[in-house]
């Protein structure tokens, strides 16, 4: 069988040192990248996602195992591989255009060949007329499309990229994805295949056709997803979304969607778990605080002292990281699961997509989206909402509830609630329902 892998990793492992300890940053990877594909790996930070990029490309030897690059062993660094970083050091002396031809000088190529192609690349990367700017007058998202340039002007067969767009705001990070991925799919570059390294699931969904998931201590490759969609990706269609619950689930420990009943009325007998009542910042200050030693399972007893806080609270707010996925509870501790993880590290925005995605699941909440799809302008009065839930709650435990959804939904942006007409609304992301 013709195997046509462009990288291969065989029982890769990389022993570090810390101080006089001696631990493992990954640990028997096997890993293939083939010729027209794009894999992102994804875990939480610390799983040894840099540390295998640079063995890939041949920056690092790895302690154990084969490192193979078309079928033959790699030897010293990787000339048909790049990696573009988080951030770019550019030559603040340099214009754009000096920037991007840098490698292509130290190649010697000459001029004619040189520079049609570097002015070429700024057009393509959308920096047309920045040929002549000095790095001082770009924004960070225009010196990152100089690094991408930089990084396509040696054409190379593979291309790394390691965090390329967290340190972008959210806007250009967006516009440089959109234009990556049409040089990408549409052929504009020799590029054969593309590795990048991502804690973002959403990003990795929108652009890669399989997810390698590491977890770490050690480092190590647990689950990987296939993603068959076409490009452009729809953010908000159901597949994708599915998809993307399909990665939280893996990070979160569990792929088993929760029981569900949609009815007229919330829950047939046992179905329903009613929400816990807390505030979303104890929560996040509850994961927080978990976060500063992730994979420690903490007493629950010692952890309501150290957060200063009653145990019924912390008891409701452990209940509510449970049923979204964040924490897992046994015998009395309580440990964070990658996703709690990958939660607490998040901006504030990836932080709300991670938890619609995870609210959507819950039953409650799907009974509520549910029933505003059906209306014809996805409103509907709070009272018409609290006559449903009071068919099998107590009219104050009805209320609650109401609340909390509707605080949950509108963290999650979901919902929106109109405070003078009492009016729950459906939110655009609250449209579309992974099946
Ligand atoms: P990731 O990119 O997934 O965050 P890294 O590959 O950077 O992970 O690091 C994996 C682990 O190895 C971490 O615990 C990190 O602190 C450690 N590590 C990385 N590089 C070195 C090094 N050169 N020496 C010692 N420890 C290192
Ligand atoms: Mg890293």
């Amino acid at each position: 069988m013709e195997d046509k892998a462009l990288v291969q990793l065989e029982q890769v492992s990389q022993v570090y040192r810390s101080g006089d300890r001696r631990f493992y940053a990954v640990q028997d990877i096997t890993l293939r990248v083939h010729d027209g594909e794009f894999v992102c790996l994804l875990g939480p930070s610390g799983c040894g996602k840099s540390t295998l990029l640079r063995i890939i490309t041949g920056l690092q030897k790895p302690t154990e195992g084969r490192v193979l690059y078309r079928g033959e062993p790699l030897v010293g660094i990787n000339p048909h591989a790049t990696i573009v970083f988080q951030t770019f050091a550019l030559f603040p002396w340099l214009t754009v255009q000096g920037n991007v031809e840098v490698a292509l000088k130290a190649r010697r190529i000459p001029p004619h060949i040189r520079v049609p192609r570097v002015l070429d690349l700024i057009d393509r990367v959308g920096l047309d007329g920045f040929e002549s700017a000095y790095p001082r007058e770009l924004s960070g998202g225009m010196r990152q499309k100089v690094g991408f340039a930089r990084a396509m002007a040696v054409e190379p067969e593979l291309l790394c990229m390691d965090e390329p767009f967290s340190a972008l705001d959210v806007l250009s990070a967006e516009s440089l994805r959109g234009e990556l991925m049409e040089l990408w799919t549409e052929g504009k570059i020799p590029t054969r295949a593309i590795l990048m390294v991502s804690h973002n699931i959403e990003e990795a969904v929108f652009m890669a056709d399989r997810l390698v998931i590491m977890d770490k201590n050690p480092g190590r490759v647990v689950s990987e997803v296939v993603v068959d969609l076409p490009h452009p990706r729809q953010r908000k269609s159901a597949q994708f979304l599915e998809i993307v619950d399909q990665v939280y689930g893996v990070l979160a420990g569990t792929t088993q969607p929760e029981p569900i009943e949609l009815g007229s009325t919330p829950g047939g007998p046992g179905q329903i778990r009613w929400l816990p009542d807390v505030s979303i910042n104890n929560l996040i200050g509850l994961l927080e605080h978990l976060n500063k030693t992730p994979r420690q399972a903490y007493d629950l007893y010692k952890l309501a002292g150290d957060l200063g806080i009653d145990s019924d609270l912390l008891l409701r707010l452990v209940d509510a990281g449970e049923m979204l996925g964040f924490v897992v509870v046994a015998q009395g501790d309580v440990t964070l699961t990658p996703l709690g993880e990958t939660f607490s590290e998040a901006s504030i925005l990836a932080r709300k997509e991670i938890f619609a995605t995870r609210i959507r699941r819950l039953p409650l909440v799907r009974w509520l989206l549910e029933m505003l799809r059906q209306t014809p302008d996805g409103r509907l009065p709070e009272d018409v909402i609290k006559t449903a839930l009071s068919l099998e709650l107590a009219p104050a435990e009805a209320e609650k509830q109401l609340d909390l959804m509707i605080t949950w939904g509108r963290y999650g942006e979901l919902l929106a609630y109109d405070e003078i007409t009492h009016t729950v609304i459906l939110e655009p992301a609250g449209v579309a329902l992974p099946s």
